[in-house]
């Protein structure tokens, strides 16, 4: 992508009503506009960060057996009166009326409809288990909208919803989704710590919500410091072998880890002084066992192979992949902007010809972009007439994890400079070195 024919809207000043870094450096780099409270357009730069991070949350959700579909935003009344939840659900969720004047809402969430898809075709144990999952926007009218797409109104989530026979079904269910989680948030470059979450009247202990240390995380959070340190299970993991899933999810709940919500002071008092960890953080995904909750009254039963008939076991598992992008730069930025892991990074090198105009930088400039982006390379190629200083400034700015820095000096000695986004090397190599280097 040539910068000088791209949309990259970036901010000089910093905008006000920002009051946490990643919602200001998502303003300044031109990821994001606000069109109304806590709803946005996503701009071409932040919507490449988006699709890569829902790509992850793709892979891996596909990886532990769970299918996409894709269900509509808008959904019917009646679907949740039938579980009880559509009075019970309050102001959060966005009312709408259409032109027969019938009752329909933005769906908050798609327990409902994705009950009511699964008992219009599902009869029997044989088609058990079964997991389905879509990548959707979401309304919920919250009651304070704030930091930008962390706590948006109208926000992208991946929703899975798990279908077992019984209850050691539904927890090997749970389980897949618990190890699939685990490795998402790696792969997005964070440590995210699944911790004890309320489960409300259905009771037990088969809830979690995995969050991401932030000072300006809003949930209160009590852990131990190991979790820190411990090994993400590996991309070959056999999520059908249902006792090894579950030695991988015992070891990551062995120790203490809970919200202020679920908090057991005299618990986490057994914990060692320096291991304790007391801090702020970030709820980006949250599993939820819940049993019959939605197939009882909604009549979604399948056969046993007693030939009895009963009520599916069913947990929800979510995650957000707009407010993921927010905890991610909170996690990952220095006072010159963003420093995006590669795994989602908008663009993977940056290419800043110093000299537009010069013919020795031209030329190199130009083979580079060709060469980098025939090896696959996503390049974007500072081609404007502009001063370096601008230059240095948008790159670092937008946090390419790589920069290719060409100018007429080094390029008298043959050589181009690669700079590291993160750690901030720099390295002058031939023009043949760098494409081999970052291909
Ligand atoms: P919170 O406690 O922050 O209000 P929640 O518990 O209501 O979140 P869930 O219903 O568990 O959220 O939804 C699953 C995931 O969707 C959350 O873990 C989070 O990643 C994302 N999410 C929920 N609400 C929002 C929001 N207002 N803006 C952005 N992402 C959200
Ligand atoms: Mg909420
Ligand atoms: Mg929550
Ligand atoms: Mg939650």
């Amino acid at each position: 992508m040539r910068l000088s024919r791209y949309f990259l809207p970036i901010l000089r000043e910093t905008p006000k009503e920002a009051e946490i870094v990643s919602h200001r450096l998502m303003l300044r780099a031109g990821m994001i506009r606000q069109e109304a409270a806590g709803i946005y357009a996503w701009l071409p730069l932040g919507l490449r960060v988006l699709n890569k991070v829902s790509a992850i949350v793709r892979e891996e959700q596909n990886r532990s057996g769970a299918i996409e579909l894709l269900m509509p935003t808008i959904q019917s009344a009646d679907l949740w009166r039938e579980s009880g939840r559509y009075d019970a659900y309050g102001k959060e969720m966005l009312r709408i009326q259409d032109r027969h004047e019938r009752e329909m809402l933005f769906g908050p969430t798609n327990e409902e409809m994705i009950t009511e898809i699964f008992r219009g075709y599902v009869r029997s144990y044989k088609d058990l288990p079964l997991n389905l999952y879509h990548i959707q926007w979401k309304f919920r009218d919250e009651m304070r909208p704030r930091f930008g797409v962390m706590r948006s109104r109208e926000f992208l989530m991946k929703d899975a919803y798990s279908f077992d026979l019984d209850q050691a079904g539904a927890v090997h269910s749970y389980n897949k989704m618990f190890v699939a989680y685990l490795r998402t948030f790696a792969r997005l470059g964070l440590k995210a710590i699944p911790m004890r979450a309320d489960t409300g009247p259905i009771g037990g202990n088969l809830s979690h919500e995995f969050i991401i240390l932030a000072s300006t995380g809003e949930s209160e959070v009590f852990c131990h410091s190991d979790y820190l340190d411990y090994e993400i299970p590996p991309a070959d993991t056999d999520f059908d072998d249902v006792s090894s899933l579950q030695g991988t999810v015992d070891k990551w709940t062995s120790l203490y880890a809970a919200t202020s919500e679920m908090h057991d002071t005299a618990a986490f008092d057994g914990v060692p002084d320096d291991k304790k960890m007391s801090a702020r953080g970030i709820e980006v995904g949250h599993i939820f066992y819940f049993g019959t909750k939605y197939s009882e009254p909604m009549g979604a039963k399948v056969m046993g192979p007693d030939g009895q008939e009963r009520p599916v076991h069913m947990g929800s598992y979510g995650i957000g992949p707009s407010r993921l992008i927010a905890a991610i730069i909170e996690a990952s930025h220095d006072e010159n902007g963003i420093i995006w892991p590669e795994s989602v990074a908008p663009f993977d090198v940056a290419l800043l010809n110093l000299k537009v105009g010069d013919a020795g930088t031209d030329a190199a400039s130009e083979r580079l972009y060709r060469e980098l982006s025939a090896a696959g390379c996503d390049v974007l190629y500072d081609d404007r007439d502009e001063r370096p200083g601008g230059k240095f400034a948008t790159a670092d700015l937008i946090g390419v994890p790589w920069q290719v820095l060409i100018g007429p000096k080094s390029l008298a000695e043959g050589k181009v400079e690669l700079k590291n986004r993160a750690t901030g090397a720099r390295e002058l190599l031939s023009v043949d070195g760098v494409v081999s280097r970052l291909t």
